[in-house]
This record gives C-alpha cells, sequence and structure tokens, in this order.
C-alpha cells in the first residue's frame, strides 16, 4: 500500500501545497520550503506555518517531507561551496523543523574530482555540522539514493551505509530510496527475483530500518546508465512490475511513495490511479 503521493508545487506559499496534493488525491506529498534553485531565502512566515498546519489536516493528507535544494553540495571540495552548503542545509533542517516535517530528503553530494571516500568523509562531516548548529532540531535527514551521474556519491548502498556510520547521530539519519536512481545505478528490481535480491541487499549493506521513504519513478534510461531521467510509471525501462511488488510490499505500508514524474499534475494524477490499481 505505502501512502502513495506526489512532489507537489508550493507556489505561492507552503501553505498551498496540502490542497495541491489533496486535488491529486495524495495521501503524501513533498515540497521544497523554498526556490530550489536559490541560496538564500527569506525565513517563513508565521500565517505560512500555520496555515500549512492548517491545511495539512484539513485536506487529510497523512505526512508530507521536504527536500533539499538542488545547489547545496555538502561534498564540495571549493571551502566556499561547502560553506554556502551547510548554511543553506541548516536552513532547510530549520524550515522542515518550523512546518512539523518528519523527513528532510537530500542529495549525498558530489566530490568533482576529489574522490569518493574523500567525498563520503566530506559529506559526513557536512552533516555533523549543519546538525551541531541545530541540536533540537526533530527532523530526520533522509538520504537519497542516486544515478551516480557525474561524481554524485550515493550510488552504491555502501556509500549511504558508510557516510550513516560516520555521522555520530545515527537516529537523526534515514534514507530515501529513488526506484529511478537506484536502477540507473546499476540495482535490478524488475523480476520478482531481482526485486527481492535488491531488498536483501540494502538490508544486509544499510538495514531495512533505516529505509523511510520512496521516490517512485520510472527511468528513461537502461540499468546502470547512471542517468537520472525520470520517466511515468510503466512506460521506461523499469516496467510496471516492481511497482506492483512495491505498493503491496507489507514492509513498506506506511512509507510514503512519492512521484517526481515529468509532465505536471495531469500525469501525477494518471500515475497516482495507475499505482492505485496495482494494489490487491
Ligand atoms: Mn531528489
Ligand atoms: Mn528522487
Ligand atoms: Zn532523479
Amino acid at each position: 500500500m505505502g501512502l502513495l503521493g506526489a512532489h507537489v508545487s508550493a507556489q505561492g506559499g507552503v501553505q498551498n501545497a496540502p490542497k495541491r496534493g489533496a486535488e491529486l488525491e495524495c495521501d503524501a506529498i513533498a515540497i521544497f520550503t523554498k526556490n530550489q534553485r536559490q541560496w538564500r531565502a527569506r525565513p517563513l512566515k508565521e500565517e505560512e506555518i500555520e496555515g500549512f498546519k492548517e491545511n495539512m489536516k484539513r485536506y487529510g493528507i497523512k505526512i508530507a517531507l521536504s527536500h533539499d535544494s538542488y545547489l547545496i553540495n555538502l561534498g564540495s571540495p571549493k571551502e566556499e561551496t561547502y560553506k554556502k552548503s551547510v548554511e543553506a542545509f541548516v536552513d532547510e533542517i530549520i524550515r522542515a523543523d518550523q512546518l512539523d516535517l518528519p523527513y528532510l530528503v537530500f542529495h549525498p553530494g558530489s566530490h568533482l574530482g576529489e574522490g569518493e571516500e574523500w567525498g563520503l568523509k566530506k559529506i559526513a562531516e557536512g552533516i555533523e555540522e549543519s546538525l551541531s548548529k541545530v541540536p533540537e532540531s526533530r527532523v530526520m535527514l533522509l538520504l537519497e539514493t542516486t544515478a551516480g551521474q557525474g561524481t554524485n556519491l550515493g550510488y552504491r548502498f555502501e556509500h549511504l551505509a558508510e557516510i550513516m556510520d560516520m555521522v555520530g547521530e545515527k537516529n537523526r539519519m534515514g534514507v530515501c530510496f529513488d526506484t529511478c536512481h537506484v536502477f540507473a545505478a546499476g540495482y535490478d528490481i524488475r523480476s520478482e527475483e531481482a526485486y527481492h535480491e535488491t531488498f536483501d541487499e540494502f538490508d544486509s549493506v544499510i538495514g531495512l530500518d533505516k529505509l523511510k521513504a520512496f521516490h517512485l519513478n520510472d527511468s528513461k534510461f537502461p540499468l546502470g546508465s547512471k542517468k537520472d531521467r525520470h520517466e511515468h510509471i510503466g512506460e521506461g525501462e523499469i516496467g510496471i512490475e516492481p511497482f506492483r511488488l512495491l505498493v503491496n510490499d507489507p514492509r513498506f505500508r506506511e512509507h510514503p511513495m512519492i512521484l517526481e514524474t515529468p509532465g505536471g499534475d495531469v500525469w501525477y494524477s494518471a500515475n497516482l490511479k495507475l499505482l492505485r490499481d496495482l494494489i490487491e
């Protein structure tokens, strides 16, 4: 089953997002709490915060997650970018907390040529430094699995396990499993057997208890292509079967499952309907 939903627009203010989710019949939504292509944003206003919380109840959205800005790179070897990233990441944590969001999903980061081990350490350092600035925060930080494009880290389950190992406060960390990214990274999920192998591997490397949310996307490019291009559910290289397995997997009954498919709301509706029809 899972709590099905989509990444919805927060245009006009975060308080507008729950209604958009309800119009799409979402149980769960994901949002950017500020413009995802800018470093800085004014703080959330009290009326936006209260409006958001009220509207979550009014429109019956069970859970909302935030996603961090695309500019943030906690693995950057450039000191200035790293500093700006930590500052912006702390701001993401504060905003998520203000909105009572249980999870903030973020991309681990890119090493930009410094090497994977170096990058993983830098990312862990960035997370620790950020968390140390907001010791009272309650939001759990979810490392997103990545496709491994360019020098992006997080395309192996080992990367995420290593980062979490290095971060002192393990109870503040979890994982968001993006089906497109995992598949593009080279983990097959297309047959029932492959699906179980991949989740068994996740369990042995990271632990399924750390898996808190999903991004449901099909993939435009084949297994192991390392290309991050989302496709409508069932229309890409992954196909429909793994999504049937996911929405019926009793282990993930309470997990938010968020669509990030292309094309906006009309397509979200079609993809959500398709997913619901798969529920047995
Ligand atoms: Mn993402
Ligand atoms: Mn994603
Ligand atoms: Zn993606």
